[in-house]
């Protein structure tokens, strides 16, 4: 029932709001073809735990203790104000066509890793199985929809890779992160997964999929779930990374 009337909400917001050009207020877009411009793709990929300079986002040697994540694609900087709205109108307005820009400009950001096999999750050979980061049932109920679940699916289909949406549970519905500092924001998600089919992860690289890695604490609290159950590597995409300044 929950999920009708999300379903009637989306559309009747679809019908009576139309979308606006985020930068120029062009009428019939989200972000309209002159304006996409101005967003700015990553200049480079980091090392997802000290920000220094890491070919393809791998985590670098002297942070292998610090995080549990293998490494981190971003396609952009989350500081950028038309990315945060861009996010913004998906996940809290409900407006879609905002959802399938940021997919497409992911997806496409991705072609060139997995064409030139630059992918490292790739590089020992084993299949690769995408799981978008669960959020809690009653945040699903109230949203009607799971962003990163959306994102991971795209990304599943347009490569041809293995998606699992339901094999691990978020089990703590946390408050917003925002104004917690990173230590408080791992106490916020620590035990919030609890894997349920562990059988599903065995010879595969994780990559785990969300729209938005900010301290990065929620995708490292998963990585470690899922780490208790296999050896093998766990890497993270995401759409928007906040950069260290
Ligand atoms: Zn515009
Ligand atoms: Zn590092």
């Amino acid at each position: 029932m929950a999920k009708i009337t999300n379903k009637i909400k989306i559309f009747l917001i679809e019908l009576l709001w139309p979308i606006h050009c985020l930068n120029c207020g062009q009428e019939g877009y989200v972000l309209c073809s002159n304006c996409q411009k101005y967003i700015k793709k990553r200049q480079q990929l980091t090392c997802p735990s000290c920000g220094k300079l890491s070919i393809y986002g791998a985590v670098c040697p002297s942070c292998y203790n610090k995080t549990n994540i293998d490494g981190l694609i971003f396609y952009a900087d989350y500081r950028q104000v038309l990315i945060k709205k861009l996010i913004g109108l998906w996940k809290y307005k409900y407006v879609k066509t905002a959802g399938e820009l940021i997919i497409d400009l992911l997806t496409k950001d991705l072609e060139s890793f997995v064409e030139d096999n630059k992918f490292l999750p790739f590089a020992d050979q084993k299949e690769i199985l995408i799981i978008p980061v669960p959020i809690h049932k009653n945040k699903y109920l109230k949203r009607g929809f799971n962003q990163s679940e959306i994102i991971a699916n795209a990304v599943a289909k347009k490569f041809n890779w293995r998606v699992e949406t339901s094999i691990i549970e978020r089990v703590k519905n946390t408050n917003s992160q925002t104004k917690l500092d990173k230590d408080g924001r791992k106490q916020n998600v620590k035990n919030a997964f609890i894997v349920k089919d562990f059988s599903a992860l065995k010879n595969k690289n994780v990559v785990l999929i969300d729209d938005v890695y900010t301290s990065g604490s929620t995708i490292d609290e998963l990585a470690r779930a899922i780490k208790k159950y296999t050896d093998e590597k766990v890497w993270a995409i995401v759409f928007a990374k906040q950069n260290f300044s």
